[in-house]
C-alpha cells in the first residue's frame, strides 16, 4: 500500500498536539455489524471494542436553553418531545415504519451489489417494490412534514441530510431510511479509547498478513498499455509495478488527474454535486465543561435560510451551525487531567464556491465565542492548543477534490451505476474504493464498497 500521509488511516486520521489527541475526521458511524462482518469474513475477532451511543447526540437551539437529547429508546425520546410534538410516539413508529421499509427493500438490490452497467442497475430498481416510488419525487423534508408538525422535530430528524451531500429540501425522501438505520435498527457507535483504534486494530492484522506499507509518497502519474495498468510513479520517481491496482482516491478526480478521461476533466468534476467541506477546529482546553456532552448540535435560528445558502455562499457563514465532539467526556486518556479535547466541524462551502479562506481566523472566533456562551464556559480564555483544518487543508492534505469533505453527493443521479464505477471502465485490473465509488461515503459504506470490489477480484482473476 502506497500512502501519502506518513500514518494509515485516510481521513479516519490522528492528531496528538500538547498531551491531547483528537479524531481528526469520523468520531462515529452506524451500521456498526458492518465492521462485525469484515473481520468475520477473514476469520478474525474484531480488533477493538465497540461503544454503543447513549444518546445518540444532543441538540442545542438557537434563542433557547432546551436541549433534546435524541435516544434510540422511543419512550425516553417521546419524553424530550413532550409539549413540542403531540402524540410523539406513535407519529415517530409510523415514520420509522416506512423508513424500514425502504431500507431492507434496498440494502440487497442497490447498495451490497456490484452493477455491470445502467441495464444491470435498470433491472434491480425495477425490483423494488413500487409503493416507494413516490419517495423519489417527494423531499426528505416533505416526508418529515407527512408525519411531524413541530420545526424541532423535523430540523432535528433532517439533519443527517447534510451527510449526504444536499439539503433536506433538496435530497429525496428515500434517505429518511438514514434515521431508521440510527433510530431503531443499529444506532450509533464509537470505539473504545478513540476512533483511530479501527485504524491500529486493521493495521496489526496487516502486519500480520506481510502486507508492506509505503509513507509518505504520493502517486503522481500512472503508466498502462493493452487495456492494463503496468505501474505507478510516486514523486520520488520510483516505479511501483502490479498485477492489480487498487485505487482509493477519490475515484471521480483520479480519473481525470491520472487517466485523462473527458468525463472527469475539471470542468466536469465541478459541475458534479459533491459534498460540503468541513471546516475543522481541534481545541484543548483547560478545565472541564459541564454543558456540553459527548456529541452535540448547535443549531441558528434560520434553518431553511441556512441550509438554502450554505452550498452556494461565497462568504464564510455567519452564525454558523456546527457539531462539537468531545471525546474526553468518555475517554479521559484524550486529554491531561481537568481538560478537555474539542473537535468542531462546521460544514462549509467547498473551494469552488469559496477558494479564499483568508478568514478562516474570523470563523474560529465566532464558533469559539458561540459555543462559550451557549455552554456558559470561557473557552477564548482557557484554550491549551488550536489547531484549523479549512477546506484548503482537506484539499491538500488529502486530495479531497476542492476539498469535499465526504466526495461526490448521493443525489438520485450520482448512486448506483451512475456513480464512478469501482471497475476502471477501459483498464482491466484497476479498481476503485472508497467514498466516491459505488456504493458511497460514510465509514459502513466503504467497508461495504472494499468487499463488493474484493468480490469483483476473486471473480474476475
Ligand atoms: C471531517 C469529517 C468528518 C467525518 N465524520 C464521519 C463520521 O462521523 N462517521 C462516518 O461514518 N464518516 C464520517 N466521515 C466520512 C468518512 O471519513 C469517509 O467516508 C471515509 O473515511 C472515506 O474513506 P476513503 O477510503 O474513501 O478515503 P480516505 O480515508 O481519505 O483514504 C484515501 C487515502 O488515499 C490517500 N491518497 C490520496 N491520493 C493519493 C495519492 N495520489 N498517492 C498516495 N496516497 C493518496 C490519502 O492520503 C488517504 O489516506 C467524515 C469525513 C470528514 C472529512
Amino acid at each position: 500500500m502506497i500512502e501519502k500521509q506518513d500514518i494509515p488511516g485516510g481521513r479516519l486520521h490522528l492528531l496528538k498536539k500538547d498531551g491531547f489527541t483528537f479524531d481528526v475526521g469520523p468520531s462515529f458511524f452506524s451500521m456498526s455489524y458492518e465492521f462485525k462482518e469484515l473481520f468475520d469474513s477473514i476469520g478474525e475477532p474484531i480488533p477493538f471494542e465497540l461503544n454503543e451511543l447513549n444518546p445518540l447526540y444532543t441538540v442545542n437551539m438557537a434563542g433557547s436553553d432546551r436541549v433534546f437529547q435524541i435516544y434510540k429508546d422511543l419512550d425516553r425520546l417521546a419524553e424530550e418531545f413532550k409539549g413540542i410534538e403531540s402524540d410523539f410516539e406513535s407519529k415517530v413508529r409510523g415514520y420509522l415504519k416506512g423508513a424500514k421499509e425502504i431500507f431492507h427493500d434496498t440494502e440487497y438490490k442497490i447498495i451490497k451489489r456490484n452493477f455491470d452497467n445502467i441495464v444491470s442497475y435498470a433491472l434491480s430498481m425495477a425490483t423494488v417494490p413500487m409503493k416507494h416510488l413516490p419517495k423519489m419525487f417527494r423531499t426528505f423534508w416533505a416526508e418529515l412534514e407527512r408525519h411531524f408538525e413541530s420545526e424541532e422535530v423535523k430540523i432535528i430528524f433532517s439533519l443527517v441530510a447534510f451527510f449526504l451531500g444536499a439539503t433536506p429540501f433538496n435530497t429525496p425522501s428515500v434517505y429518511n431510511l438514514l434515521n431508521y438505520t440510527e433510530l431503531e435498527h443499529d444506532g450509533y457507535w464509537n470505539v473504545k479509547g478513540g476512533m483511530y483504534k479501527i485504524v491500529e486494530g486493521i493495521m496489526g492484522l496487516l502486519e500480520k498478513k506481510g502486507v508492506k506499507m509505503i509513507y509518505n509518497t504520493e502517486i503522481t502519474s500512472v503508466q498502462h498499455s493493452g487495456g492494463k495498468m503496468v505501474s505507478v510513479t510516486d514523486s520520488q520517481g520510483q516505479v511501483y509495478r502490479a498485477d492489480l491496482f487498487v485505487v482509493n482516491a477519490d475515484a471521480a478526480w483520479f480519473r481525470g488527474k491520472f487517466l485523462n478521461r473527458a468525463k472527469y476533466t475539471e470542468a466536469k468534476l465541478d459541475k458534479m454535486e459533491w459534498t460540503l467541506a468541513p471546516f475543522t477546529i481541534y481545541l484543548g482546553v483547560k478545565g472541564t465543561i459541564p454543558g456540553i456532552h459527548h456529541h452535540n448540535y448547535f443549531l441558528g435560528d434560520n434553518f431553511r435560510a441556512y441550509a438554502d445558502t450554505i452550498f452556494r455562499s461565497t462568504v464564510a457563514p455567519e452564525k454558523p451551525y456546527y457539531y462539537v465532539n468531545v471525546a474526553s467526556k468518555s475517554n479521559p486518556d484524550c486529554a491531561p487531567a481537568g481538560c478537555e479535547n474539542l473537535f468542531i466541524l462546521c460544514p462549509v462551502p467547498d473551494l469552488r464556491v469559496k477558494p479564499d479562506w483568508s478568514d478562516a481566523n474570523k470563523l474560529v472566533e465566532e464558533i469559539i465565542e458561540d459555543l462559550g456562551k451557549r455552554v456558559n464556559f470561557d473557552i477564548k480564555n482557557n484554550i491549551l492548543t488550536q489547531v484549523v483544518y479549512t477546506p484548503n487543508e482537506w484539499q491538500k492534505v488529502f486530495n479531497l477534490y476542492k476539498g469535499s469533505g465526504l466526495g461526490l453527493a448521493h443525489g438520485l443521479n450520482q448512486i448506483g451505476a451512475l456513480r464512478p464505477a469501482n471497475k476502471d471502465e477501459k483498464l482491466n485490473n484497476v479498481y476503485y474504493v472508497g467514498a466516491s465509488t459505488h456504493p458511497g461515503t460514510g465509514l459502513p459504506i466503504v467497508v461495504i464498497g472494499s468487499r463488493l470490489v474484493t468480490e469483483r477480484i476473486v471473480n474476475e482473476h
